[in-house]
């Protein structure tokens, strides 16, 4: 990390009693949460005193136990709390996204916001949109990355256990438990470091995988048996659910987490999809596996972005019509780039 960047950072962290927002994406996954509580408990031992966790909207309840989770405020249940912590901060942390667009209800507080916003992020092309930009998407995770960070401002000696907890959670849900995005060593030293805190990697992986409810565990199985399409010209798979799916299995947030890695799984298939029916659109997760570029995919034909090898996306078409124009495209080998 440039040491003129952290410098900056560092000249702006002078005062302790300043309001700080740390904000991440809507849909907040585990990096999301993790990175943003670990620099929150970091700053906060180091005697930051109005510092604010904001999340657009709710998270799985199997990141619920991260320490510090009932800090948090959840922009969609208190807008009013979250604008005017958004409208007075000096300094925005903004962990995880690569443009305001991905904050949904808190796109506009955020653009109309005064305060410095810093990013940190692992994701691609970054819109121009920051004051101070750390884009390393080299990065497992941005919870690396805060770890990083908070080793350049020097801040590690108010790093302590439930920073490292959160952090190591961040790591582990952006690699799926270490199995991609994790050739980097640096990774593993980083979380030896976390490790060396008293993280117990053992329950840290119960609580957020082996955590199922009987509904989610049978929406899996429905999902693999019953709704999985091939397409084996496209080297493609996907699975698609829709609401009358959902409420069938009493859906919760998060129960769809890490369904479309099934998908990928299966032998000669590079990429895979999962279409999710929400209320005024459909929700697409991108997976794919070698030089299949989910991002640029999900830029070019459904509103979205991420990483090369997981990204997400939307469409404003009916189920049906998704689909059709989906496997139109993979047939055509439009998620071939080269
Ligand atoms: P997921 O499929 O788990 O929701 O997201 C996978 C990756 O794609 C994450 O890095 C996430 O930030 C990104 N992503 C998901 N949905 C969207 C979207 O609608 N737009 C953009 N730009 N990125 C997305
Ligand atoms: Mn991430």
């Amino acid at each position: 990390m440039d040491p003129k960047l952290i410098n900056s950072v560092k000249q702006l962290l002078g005062q302790r009693d300043q309001p700080i927002v740390i904000v991440t994406h809507t849909n907040p996954d585990g990096d999301a949460v993790g990175s943003s509580l670990g620099l929150f408990h970091c700053l906060g031992n180091a005697g930051f005193s109005r510092l604010s966790v904001i999340v657009p909207n709710p998270y799985p309840s199997f990141l619920h136990w991260l320490p510090g989770n009932g800090e948090v405020i959840t922009a969609s249940l208190q807008p009013e709390n979250a604008q005017a912590l958004i409208r007075e901060a000096k300094l925005i942390f903004c962990l995880d996204f690569n443009g305001l667009a991905r904050t949904d209800q808190l796109e506009d507080p955020l653009r109309n916001a005064a305060g410095i916003k810093i990013l940190i992020d692992h994701h691609p092309q970054p819109e121009p949109e920051f004051d101070l930009v750390f884009s390393f998407p080299s990065y497992s995770s941005t919870a690396e990355m805060v770890f990083k960070l908070l080793e350049g401002l020097e801040l590690m000696s108010f790093f302590d256990h439930d920073a490292a907890a959160c952090l190591y959670t961040g790591i582990v849900t952006d690699t799926g438990s270490f199995s991609f995005s994790c050739n980097n060593s640096d990774t593993y030293r980083i979380t030896a470091r976390l490790i060396e805190y008293g993280v117990d990697g053992e329950r840290v992986h119960r609580l957020i995988y082996n955590t199922y409810s009987a509904d989610r565990m049978r929406l899996l199985g429905f999902c693999l048996s019953e709704k999985l399409v091939v397409i084996p010209e496209g080297d493609t798979a996907y699975i698609s659910l829709t609401r009358n799916d959902l409420e069938r299995f009493n859906h919760q947030v998060g129960d769809t987490e890490g369904v479309v890695n099934y998908a990928l799984s299966i032998e000669n298939i590079f990429m895979a999809a999962l279409f999710t029916e929400n209320e005024d659109h459909i929700k697409v997760s991108f997976r794919s596996a070698g030089r299949v570029d989910v991002n640029l995919f999900a830029r070019e034909h459904f509103n979205g972005g991420g990483h090369k090898n997981a990204a997400g996306g939307k469409s404003f078409d009916s189920m049906k019509k998704t689909l059709a124009r989906f496997e139109k495209l993979v047939k055509n080998g439009a998620h071939l780039h080269e």
